[in-house]
């Protein structure tokens, strides 16, 4: 069997758990070769736990706001599986304040891990396939970044974290722009949040789907198949584009107070 990633070599920050996990298992399932990055040892079980299920995975631990770190992700990448064919952007942390209560410290953690850690690996991925185009061996070669609802429609208690996810959604725009001629694609998923009152909005959409649509709402493995979707060679049309993945809850965000 192929899957529509077979052998690709992506890169999936931040991916020890949450999204970033879920990201790095569906990528594995369709036959991508994966570098599994975060922090600690969880990456090394999510990569164990790759390789157990037959699938092609190596853990590289490390902070991916760092610069230095972020090119030596891409070259062991690269030493490791002999490529580098997509980068997903994931990692990211949070610090919610309401603004008035805000420290320095809350504000510089967010923006620094968030924005800085999806910029420093695009730019050193994005270096590499500079060289591999200029050398007439380029890749089908995909960025997907990790923006959210909390930087294109706002959060209350989001300040840090939706400026630098707003930062991330024009990011990808102008990252698009300036590597198409690389053969790079770039594209971001925005999920929302999941927040008592993103989860009553969400229950209140789910009642307003068709209960045979099966639709789990907002649970993180149904944004995946989107992100494997656009890490594989069949989405180069698709570039420069910002991914709302809110659970159906656009447009109902003020009708949940009143039942279905
Ligand atoms: P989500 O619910 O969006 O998946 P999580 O907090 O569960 O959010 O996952 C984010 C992942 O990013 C965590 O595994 C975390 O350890 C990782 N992470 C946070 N900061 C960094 C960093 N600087 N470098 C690499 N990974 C990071």
């Amino acid at each position: 069997m192929t899957g529509i990633c077979q052998d690709r070599v992506v890169v999936v920050t931040g991916a020890g758990r949450g999204l970033g996990r879920e990201h790095a298992l569906a990528l594995a399932a369709e036959g991508a070769r994966v570098v599994v990055n975060d922090l600690g040892d969880a990456a090394r079980s999510v990569a164990e736990e790759i390789v157990a299920g037959g699938g092609a995975a190596v853990a590289d631990l490390g902070d991916v706001s760092d610069w230095a770190y972020a090119e030596s992700l891409v070259e062991r990448a690269v030493a490791v599986f002999g490529t580098l064919d997509a980068l997903v952007n994931n990692a990211g942390v949070n610090r919610d304040r309401m603004l008035v209560s805000m420290s320095e410290d809350e504000w510089d953690v967010v923006l620094k891990v968030d924005l800085k850690g999806h910029a420093a690996p695009l730019r050193h991925a994005v270096a590499y396939w500079r060289e591999r185009s200029k050398q007439g061996r380029p890749v089908a070669a995909r960025i997907v970044n990790t923006s959210s609802g909390a930087g294109l429609l706002g959060s209350v208690g989001q300040g840090n974290y939706g400026a630098a996810k707003a930062g991330i959604a024009a990011l990808t725009v102008i990252a698009a722009a300036e590597t198409a001629r690389y053969g790079v694609t770039v594209n971001a998923i925005a999920p929302s949040a999941r927040t008592p009152m993103t989860e009553a909005v969400a229950a209140f959409a789910d009642r307003m789907r068709a209960p045979e649509s099966g639709f789990d709402a907002m649970h993180p493995g149904n944004v995946s198949p989107l992100v494997v979707w656009l890490a594989s060679a069949d989405s180069g049309d698709v570039t420069g584009r910002v991914f709302e993945a809110e659970g159906g809850t656009i447009g109902v965000a003020d009708g949940w107070r009143y039942g279905p």
